[in-house]
């Protein structure tokens, strides 16, 4: 069977055009996208692309956008051979961390990527990162696929989709994976790393496209007071709490703290400590943190604070993941915390 790539195009820089008016960029149409990449011509393979149902600028995407995005390459599954996402670079981190958790048994590549530049800009780095994922998409070993994952394929790197996160605004370099390597880095070669990859499921694929949005992320500071803690968390209703907090993991322990997160804990409230430090991991080093392990604060170890939204929005969605969320927050359940 020929190999047939599906390229999904969602919104972003990549096909964006100037208004003639304003002079700022609004995304365009996929059409207009594909007719500047005559290079698609030279691939072995169908490549067919539709776009979702209203493109957009990614700082506009909503859990729902994901869920649609995530409905449209369900729905192609059994038709194409892999599939490539053209998704804004703002908040395509999040996308890639939210589709790797609502796919299981994934034995077809899933690849994101943009640009940082518009694809008719005479400088623009959207060919190399879209003629790359293709080829990275039409990758094969033993007859089968190479990618079994949800990836994002950047300034020449391939990412795990939840491992990924957007450093820079300006750089064509504009991601990073913190804490795992690369799975592949594009030179004059591709250049595999094999061991990281995801092997091919066997087991029938699996798509749950729930998503709760009672997450809520609070970056903590020196400064902040009882006052503010107390109103935010009495105005906000959420499930689960992320906690950006320092280096390891570390926060300070005065009493209205304590005494605060404890009552959100008696209330039912899931606290997750993710680390403001881009490397490293939360790590229980500190005796001035100590208190948050004994209010079973779970540790977000080194995840990107893309995937603990991402997780905790898929497990809060359903009844039986919300039951055992924190054994299964702790548990690599897509890679994440490889
Ligand atoms: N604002 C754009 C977006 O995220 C930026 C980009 O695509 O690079 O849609």
């Amino acid at each position: 069977m020929q190999a047939s790539i599906l390229i999904v195009y969602t919104g972003g820089t990549i096909g964006m055009v100037q208004n003639s008016k304003s002079g700022l960029l609004k995304p365009f149409d996929v059409e207009n996208i594909m007719a500047q990449i005559p290079q698609l011509n030279s691939i072995n393979a169908k490549i067919e692309a539709v776009s979702t149902r209203a493109p957009k600028d990614s700082a506009n995407m909503r859990p729902s956008d994901w869920q649609e995005i995530g409905q449209l390459l369900f729905d192609n599954y059994e038709k194409y051979s892999g599939f490539v996402v053209l998704h804004g670079t703002d908040t395509m981190a999040y996308a890639t961390a939210a589709l790797s958790f609502m796919f299981k048994n994934l034995s077809k590549p899933i690849i994101f990527t943009g640009s940082q530049l518009p694809i008719g800009h005479t400088r623009t780095d959207a060919l190399e990162n879209v003629i790359t994922a293709i080829e990275i998409a039409l990758l094969q070993k033993n007859n089968a696929a190479l990618i079994n994952e949800v990836c994002l394929y950047f300034g020449n790197k391939l990412f795990r989709g939840n491992c990924v996160t957007k450093i820079s605004s300006q750089n064509f370099n504009a991601f990073d994976s913190p804490n795992l390597p690369p799975l592949i880095e594009s030179n004059m070669d591709l250049e595999i790393n094999y061991s990281l990859l995801q092997v091919s499921s066997v087991n029938k694929l699996s798509f749950n496209p729930a998503l709760s949005e009672e997450v809520f992320v609070y970056k903590m500071h020196p400064g902040i007071t009882e006052k503010q803690f107390s109103q935010i968390c009495s105005a906000v209703k959420f499930n689960v709490l992320i906690l950006e907090t320092y280096g390891s993991g570390t926060l300070f322990n005065n009493d209205w703290l304590v005494t605060a997160l404890s009552k959100l804990r008696k209330k039912g409230v899931e606290i997750i400590n993710i680390s403001q430090c881009t490397y490293g991991s939360v790590s229980a080093l500190y005796e001035v943190s100590k208190y948050m392990a004994n209010l079973g604060v779970i540790s977000g170890k080194g995840l990107t604070l893309e995937a603990a939204i991402a997780k905790s929005m898929c497990l809060m969605a359903s009844e039986t993941t919300k039951m055992n969320f924190k054994t299964l927050f702790i548990t690599d359940l897509a890679g994440e915390l490889s």
